[in-house]
């Protein structure tokens, strides 16, 4: 069983609200469709379609005001959109995709999943199905709510489900020794074991988060994936042909995070 995590930066056009990169997502359909059928869950994330609201409404502080609550239900709607264009696509392929929503089964605990239980998704795959899941606002047990990324759902998936990989696509080619799109010095770190990795989100914490991105969330979340053994691997799901040769495990530019 293999893990996708779409970055947001990959399935939307970041600097525009509520607007889906239609060409990517298209493209990746094709990419899976070439590669299936295999055993695969797909988890995207939110780009320009949750985080705004999520942001407008302070839905990751959790609960502090009645007001939030039509911003939880319209953090998940916004959330559902973008997810029902994704699961469109893959329908479009002959993909038998269907959706799953994190919300309805998951709680966090002061924004952490606890374990999860994804006997349900496995049961999907099983059936020859391809569960597409999304961050998502969650509830959450200490706070009220929060918002559950899509790279922590996807490790926990991956660790939950003991998948063989588990792979980010993102819109950069792997995890450089600082954010590229700042520095045209950085260089892309192809192997990054989980000794340099502690090194890294120690540099990482030390900047502000405008420099790492979310680079610096996905290569800590990924910890845990890499130390129950799972081939954790960061490519750029932008260019033609990459997340399809990640998914054959055939050699592609990017970063393996190793022990
Ligand atoms: P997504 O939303 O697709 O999951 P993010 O935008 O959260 O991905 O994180 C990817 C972004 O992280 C890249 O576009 C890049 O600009 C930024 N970034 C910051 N630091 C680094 C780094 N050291 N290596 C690679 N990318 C980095």
């Amino acid at each position: 069983m293999q893990i996708v995590k779409l970055g947001g930066s990959v399935v939307t056009i970041k600097e525009k609200p509520m607007t889906a990169d239609h060409d990517n997502i298209r493209r990746l359909a094709e990419e899976i469709k070439a590669a299936w059928p295999t055993p695969l869950v797909v988890i995207h994330g939110g780009g320009s379609f949750g985080h705004p609201v999520a942001k407008k409404y302070g839905i990751a502080q959790g609960f502090t005001s009645e007001r939030q609550v039509i911003g939880f239900t319209r953090t998940h709607q916004a959330m559902v959109t973008l997810n029902t264009i994704i699961v469109d696509a893959l329908l479009d392929e002959g993909i038998p995709a269907i959706s799953v929503a994190p919300s309805s089964f998951i709680t966090t605990n002061d924004g952490r999943m606890p374990g999860g239980d994804f006997d349900n998704v496995g049961r999907i795959v099983v059936k020859g199905m391809l569960p597409v899941l999304y961050g998502d606002a969650v509830i959450d047990r200490i706070r009220g709510f929060s918002i559950l990324s899509g790279d922590q759902l996807a490790v926990s998936l991956a660790v939950s489900m003991g998948a063989s990989r588990l792979i980010f696509g993102v819109d950069v080619d792997g995890v450089y020794t600082s954010n590229p799109k700042l520095s045209p010095k950085a260089w892309l770190i192809d192997r990054l074991s989980l000794e340099n990795l502690e090194g890294f989100v120690e540099i990482g914490k030390a900047l502000t988060t405008d420099v790492t991105g979310g680079m610096l969330g996905k290569v800590s979340e990924a910890r845990a994936a890499v130390e129950a053994g799972i081939e954790v691997r960061l490519v750029n799901a932008t260019k033609p042909g990459v997340i399809l040769k990640a998914l054959r495990g055939e050699p592609v530019a990017g970063t393996v995070i190793t022990r």
